[in-house]
């Protein structure tokens, strides 16, 4: 008993004196936490002098990008077949990725030799080989002439410059075959593969990799980065921590001075740093009693997977006997417990250093996101960290006590780098087929030139309709009469009120007109409220409040007592009998009150006065904005006989022959006409070019089926269309994760001026993130990518339109003159013109390529609901003190 005791105390004495002995001559490769510390410093430095575009070239860490965006996400399926160039050794494998209910991974696999001769012969034989691997695994497999995609994890240091090219920069490992450094490798094995006639459809790409290690950050779509960290040291950086042991390794290595600290921590490098250390401690009579044996000499004979068999707890120094036995050397006990612990500081030493490296890009990533803690998933592949009975555990603690901010988790990607590269094809498969379908939604709302020539001609038949006496009743667009008969000639002058209804606010304005040498307008205007409740009450309370707003407004100015002529800009459809009479045809855009409809609002708005007996006004003219537009254009500019409103609605006006207007008596002169265009294809007419979206749109809106025009062109409407666009694109999960937030149901929430913001050329990509993010959308980089060419792809499709609608309109006019070629203004009003990046140049370029025989120049209106209503109220004075007068 107590010699038991006494012995077990002796043999802990001797264990611990052997130990405390081999540390000592060790020491090198024990690291203290300062130590690693610096380490992790040092390789910070690395990495950003990889990342950086002065830097770049002459960094050992290449940091290289692998433009894979998106890290698998789930929703990748499909059949792939994998190769594994570059580790142990040369595997393909076929990849099955299901979702029948929950996903599956399904996978068969083969290892193919790669014989030395081919290893370190020329690129064409090694490709060569690879491809006739390759056939041999289809027709094993019976997939012969199936076009699988090809995923090629070629783990060596290559310069990737797209998805499927890749420039192998120099070989590692024990690879050494000749002409192929500086070429890409996808081309030289598409080559090979051609050659052989295997049958793939190889869309073959790269995977990054160096050491197994993939890092796998947060859910979002970034660029996978191929750090290459094997180069790590390769400039000096890591000299004072490399032993001579180390230097032994790479000076008989088949790249010496390369890849220094791949070389320090690889399981490819371990077994025979540790035979090494053997030999010399032999040598030195610290071992074997000075045994040397040929085995013991020869390289290779020591292997990484020994280390980890004689590091096991249980059975580790029986192991290390059989192992030390097969050498020769007919080790003691004593030499077994000394082995086991050179084995255990040289692969602690491995785990010690990538956690090191491991914590400079953990902290770096930390940095990056700004968080005081970082939360991440490291995925670790190679057989050191899955075989290993110690290795795994010592890499988590070490790396947890270097980056204490954080809550790492390490995932064992299972099956190696070979799925990965499956994965990686996986999802550059997904990415191309979710782009090809984002690409075939949005076709829907590209229109060719032909497509819009056709609009052009289907407008100008609308156009025929609604000025002919049988059409047009039936007719969509219908043409209204103004009884504008003239633009202003100058001579206009006087003090006028104007009232502007049916945009976004309603204004009460004073027009006070100068004429002679120095004409001028001069305005004051006020803005009021209507609440929607009187937006969409009676038609009384709509006129009460009107009323109302103009009492105070001439309380404000100080006018009460005098009965000013007035213009109602009312920008709705009207049937017009005369310049001061209007009945609403239909209400529009947000409006809806009762009693209105049919009704003559020129009346309504008397009868309103009257109710409220305070004061009196002389209402001269009912206008419309576009007319308002065109006629303030043509005061500044003679040519001006078309108006254009691109802002909440969508509407255009112009000067027609009164002998083409069979709705009003007489053929002298001209008339300018309201056309209200929004309701263009409210008959059908271009039900062919509307998508889903637009009906979604119409279907949700206060008048559907009607104005389906305006719903495609106008400010309204197009962020809607927007809206119902990303809610669609994100359940077919290409946006936003998949997840349809409260933000995107609701209505409204996408304005318009949101696509002018991210529209905007100036803008980052980040910028667009951040308004997406404003507006209650957690968007990624990639979803902004999206975003943008929604928002693009919409509003360049309204200016088309619209564009096409106004060659309808020059051309008419200019046949209605007899003219081959025609110069004309427009004048144009609105928010959606005035402030859209692209909007106008995108109009202006269509109505061009449309209608080629006008020269159209457009020219910005400033306020035609109020000064073109006061010049248009002047010109009704004159015309009725003229009629007066004779
Ligand atoms: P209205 O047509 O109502 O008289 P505007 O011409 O000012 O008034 O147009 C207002 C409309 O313009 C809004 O309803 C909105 O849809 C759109 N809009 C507002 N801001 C912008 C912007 N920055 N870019 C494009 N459109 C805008
Ligand atoms: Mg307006």
């Amino acid at each position: 008993m107590i010699a038991a005791q006494l012995l077990a105390y002796f043999f802990t004495e001797l264990k611990d004196d052997k130990v405390k002995k081999i540390d000592k001559y060790l020491y090198a490769m024990r690291f203290s936490d300062e130590t690693l510390l610096d380490i992790m410093k040092r390789f910070r430095m690395e990495l950003g002098n990889g990342l950086g575009q002065d830097t770049n070239p002459t960094a050992t860490v290449k940091m290289l990008p692998t433009f894979v965006r998106s890290i698998p996400d789930g929703s990748e399926k499909g059949d792939f077949i994998a190769l594994d160039l570059g580790g142990s050794a040369f595997r393909i494998l076929r990849v099955k990725v299901s979702h029948e209910k929950k996903q599956t991974v399904q996978m068969e696999s083969q290892v193919y030799d790669t014989p030395e001769d081919i290893i370190h012969g020329s690129g064409t034989q090694l490709f060569d080989h690879v491809a006739e691997c390759l056939g041999d695994f289809m027709e094993k497999q019976n997939i012969k002439d199936k076009k699988l995609p090809v995923g090629f994890t070629f783990s060596f240091p290559c310069a990737q410059t797209k998805l499927n090219e890749s420039f192998l920069l120099n070989w590692t490992k024990r690879f050494k075959a000749s002409g192929v450094e500086g070429l890409d490798v996808v081309a030289l094995l598409n080559k090979a593969i051609k050659k052989r006639g295997v049958g793939t459809g190889t869309n073959a790409c790269y995977m990054e990799e160096l050491r197994h290690i993939d890092l796998v950050e947060g859910d979002e779509g970034r660029m996978c980065i191929n750090t290459e960290w094997g180069a790590f040291g390769d400039n000096g950086m890591l000299e004072d921590i490399r032993t001579e042991f180390d230097r032994e390794i790479d000076r008989g290595s088949l790249n010496p001075g390369k890849q220094l600290f791949e070389k320090m921590v690889s399981g490819m490098y371990m077994g025979e740093l540790v035979r090494l250390i053997l030999v010399k401690m032999a040598k030195e009579e610290f071992l074997f009693e000075g045994r040397i044996t040929p085995e013991l000499l020869t390289k290779g004979t020591f292997e990484t997977k020994h280390v980890s068999a004689i590091e096991k707890s249980k059975e580790g120094l029986t192991k290390a006997k059989e192992i030390l036995g097969r050498l020769g050397v007919e080790p003691s006990a004593d030499d077994c417990i000394a082995v086991q612990h050179v084995c255990t500081i040289v692969s602690h030493r491995s785990a010690n250093l990538i956690a090191a490296t491991l914590g400079g890009i953990l902290s770096r990533l930390k940095d990056n996101k700004g968080n005081p803690r970082l939360r991440t998933t490291v995925g670790i592949d190679g057989s050191l960290y899955k075989m290993h009975p110690q290795y795994a555990r010592r890499l988590h603690k070490t790396v947890r006590r270097l980056v204490p901010e954080s809550d790492v988790r390490f995932l064992l990607s299972e099956s190696g780098s070979s799925k990965g590269a499956a994965m990686v094809t996986a999802v550059a498969y997904r990415l191309a087929d979710q782009r090809r379908q984002i690409t075939e939604t949005l076709d829907e709302f590209r229109l060719t030139n032909d497509q819009l020539l056709e609009v052009k001609k289907r407008m100008r038949t609308e156009i025929q309709n609604g000025l002919g006496k049988k059409t047009h009743d039936s007719a969509t667009v219908k043409m209204w009469p103004t009884y504008v008969r003239s633009t202003p000639d100058g001579s206009e002058k006087g003090d006028f009120l104007a009232l502007d209804l049916g945009g976004t606010n309603f204004r009460v304005l004073l027009v006070k007109i100068r004429s002679g040498k120095r004409r001028t307008v001069e305005m004051h205007n006020k803005i009021y409220a209507i609440p929607m409740e009187v937006m969409q009450g009676t038609g009384e309370e709509l006129f009460d409040h009107i009323v109302q707003c103009i009492s105070d407004f001439l309380d404000y100015m100080g006018m009460k007592n005098t009965r000013l002529p007035l213009g109602f800009t009312f920008s709705f459809p009207c049937r017009q009998t005369s310049l001061d009479a209007g009945i609403l045809v239909t209400w529009t855009k947000g409006f809806k009150a009762t009693d209105c409809e049919g009704e003559d609002v020129v009346g309504l708005l008397r009868e309103g006065i009257k109710r409220r007996e305070e004061f009196d006004l002389d209402v001269v003219a009912v206008v419309n904005d576009t007319v308002g537009t065109m006629m303030t254009c043509a005061y500044e500019e003679a040519t001006c006989e078309v108006g254009l409103i691109a802002g909440t609605g969508s509407n255009a006006c112009y000067m027609e022959e009164m002998r083409n207007i069979e709705t009003v008596e007489g053929d002298v002169g001209r008339m300018c006409v309201n056309m209200e265009w929004g309701a263009f294809g409210d008959n059908g007419c271009l039900d062919d070019i509307r998508t889903e979206y637009d009906r979604a749109v119409d279907d949700l809106s206060l008048n559907p089926g009607k104005q389906r025009y305006e719903k495609m062109c106008s400010g309204m409407y197009l962020g809607e269309i927007v809206r119902n666009i990303l809610i669609d694109l994100t359940k077919r999960g290409f946006l936003f994760r998949g997840q349809i937030s409260e933000t995107l149901k609701t209505r409204g929430i996408f304005e318009t001026k949101f696509l002018s913001q991210i529209e905007s050329d100036r803008l980052a990509l980040l910028q667009v993130r951040s308004i997406l993010q404003q507006l209650g959308l957690d968007s990624t980089c990639d979803d902004s990518i999206i975003v943008k060419e929604v928002c693009g792809t919409v509003s360049h499709r309204a200016a088309q339109l619209c564009g096409a609608g106004m060659a309808a309109v020059v051309d008419k006019i200019r046949e209605n003159r007899g003219l081959d070629q025609m110069d004309i203004t427009v004048g144009v009003d609105g928010t959606l013109y005035k402030l859209h990046p692209h909007f106008s140049g995108i109009m202006n370029q269509t109505v061009k390529e449309l209608a080629p025989k006008c020269n159209v120049n457009f020219f910005l209106s400033e306020d035609g609901s109020g000064k073109g209503a006061a010049l248009i109220t002047a010109v009704g004075c004159r015309m009725r003190e003229q009629e007066e007068k004779s």
